[in-house]
């Protein structure tokens, strides 16, 4: 069976970027449907990113977002660094003017925005399969995906947003259109740890350390996040906990200090990548966050940079989407979308 309908922008993956960038839109009246390949579920669980950038803040609070971060989050004005044995504060308000971040996770991020999103009604579908994107050098692009059910949709949209991620299907696309990649992939990557455990720092622990480097951040007042650097080929079965619970000891060993050991609730290795590809853009496909860039999590980058690209697009596309659902955009990247709409005035903007 195959289901026919239209909507203003299609969006492909729903996670910080794709969710994000629908609830923008909608703040501007403008109608979307989020596809997803992956559970509501496996979704909200996924471990990433923890550090939250004054300006991602700010914003998730300036559209509606943000009780349960300030609630629940914790504000951080600056970071430890230690080496040869010493560790040093970095006070961030100090050097920046008043700056600060937030630990607020991923996850709880990912939950907030499906619960808005889902209340206001919102089309989500998660679990799709063989999700394709079409006609993206018209002026009605076509995004199709089967659901859960077995039913293949076929979407006709002014737009069609990529935010699937690094592994989704739409970079590709744009790529088939011709792109340069800047890449660098590192010697070495990231065992990192969730465990149920009291932070043993009031703020993130940078540690350099002739075994390798390691990061104490944390996720809530009674759940820490570790990581340790191993080398890129590193089997995590040769990691059981006693090993990084000891690795870890003596990466922030410390006179006066003590590192609490606590149940590790999950452990994986992230390789780190530094990958950027041009144009970020293919006719009517734009692409935004992983999809299109990643900076190791050394950074605490990559879900900020998410975050600002779909502010960015959705600016972009409230000022080129008229509320009757057309569209002015121009079909070259390198010329503005011309003849409709005014500066965009909802939050996010
Ligand atoms: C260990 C680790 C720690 C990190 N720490 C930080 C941090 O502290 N601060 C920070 O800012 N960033 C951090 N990051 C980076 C951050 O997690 C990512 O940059 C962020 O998830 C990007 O969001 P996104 O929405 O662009 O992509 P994703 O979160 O990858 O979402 C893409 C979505 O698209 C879906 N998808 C893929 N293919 C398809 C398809 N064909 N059809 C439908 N759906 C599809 C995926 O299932 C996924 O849900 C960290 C990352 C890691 C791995």
């Amino acid at each position: 069976m195959t289901a026919i309908s239209r909507t203003q922008v299609g969006i492909v993956g729903a996670g910080p970027a794709g969710l994000l960038l629908s609830h923008l839109l909608a703040l501007r009246g403008i109608d979307s449907i989020v596809v997803e390949n992956r559970s509501r579920a496996y979704c909200e669980a996924r471990q990433r990113a923890g550090l939250l950038e004054a300006g991602t803040v700010e914003l998730l609070r300036a559209v509606g977002l943000g009780a349960r971060m300030d609630a629940e989050g914790l504000e951080h004005g600056g970071i430890h660094l230690q080496f040869e044995g010493e560790r040093h504060h970095l006070d961030f308000r100090d050097l920046t003017g008043g700056r600060w971040v937030t630990i607020y996770a991923q996850t709880e991020i990912v939950k907030d925005l499906i619960k808005a999103r889902l209340a206001a009604g919102a089309a989500i579908e998660f679990e799709v399969s063989d999700t394709e994107v079409s006609a993206l050098d018209t002026d009605q692009p076509v995004l199709r995906f089967t659901d859960s059910a077995g039913t293949r949709h076929v979407v006709t949209c002014d737009v069609i947003a990529g935010c699937d991620g690094f592994h989704g299907i739409s970079r590709d696309v744009v790529a088939a259109g011709g792109h340069t990649v800047w890449e660098t992939a590192y010697p070495y990557a990231w065992l990192g740890i969730l465990a149920e455990v009291p932070p043993s720092t009031d703020e993130l622990i940078y540690s350099h350390h002739p075994d390798g480097f390691a990061l104490h951040s944390l996720r809530s007042p009674a759940i820490s996040r570790l990581y340790l650097q191993v080398a890129p080929d590193e089997d995590i079965a040769q990691w059981p906990d006693e090993r990084i619970w000891a690795q870890l000891q003596r990466r922030f060993a410390l006179p006066g200090w003590k590192l609490t050991e606590g149940p590790v609730l999950e452990k994986s290795i992230t390789p780190m990548r530094s990958f950027v590809s041009a144009p970020m853009r293919r006719g009517r496909l734009f692409l935004a966050g992983d999809a299109a860039h990643i900076v190791p999590p050394t950074g605490a980058k990559g879900m900020n940079l998410a975050v600002a690209d779909v502010r960015l697009l959705s600016r972009a596309f409230g000022a080129t989407t008229r509320t009757s659902g057309s569209t002015c955009w121009s079909a070259t990247p390198s010329r503005r979308p011309v003849g409709c709409g005014g500066p965009p005035t909802s939050p996010g903007g």
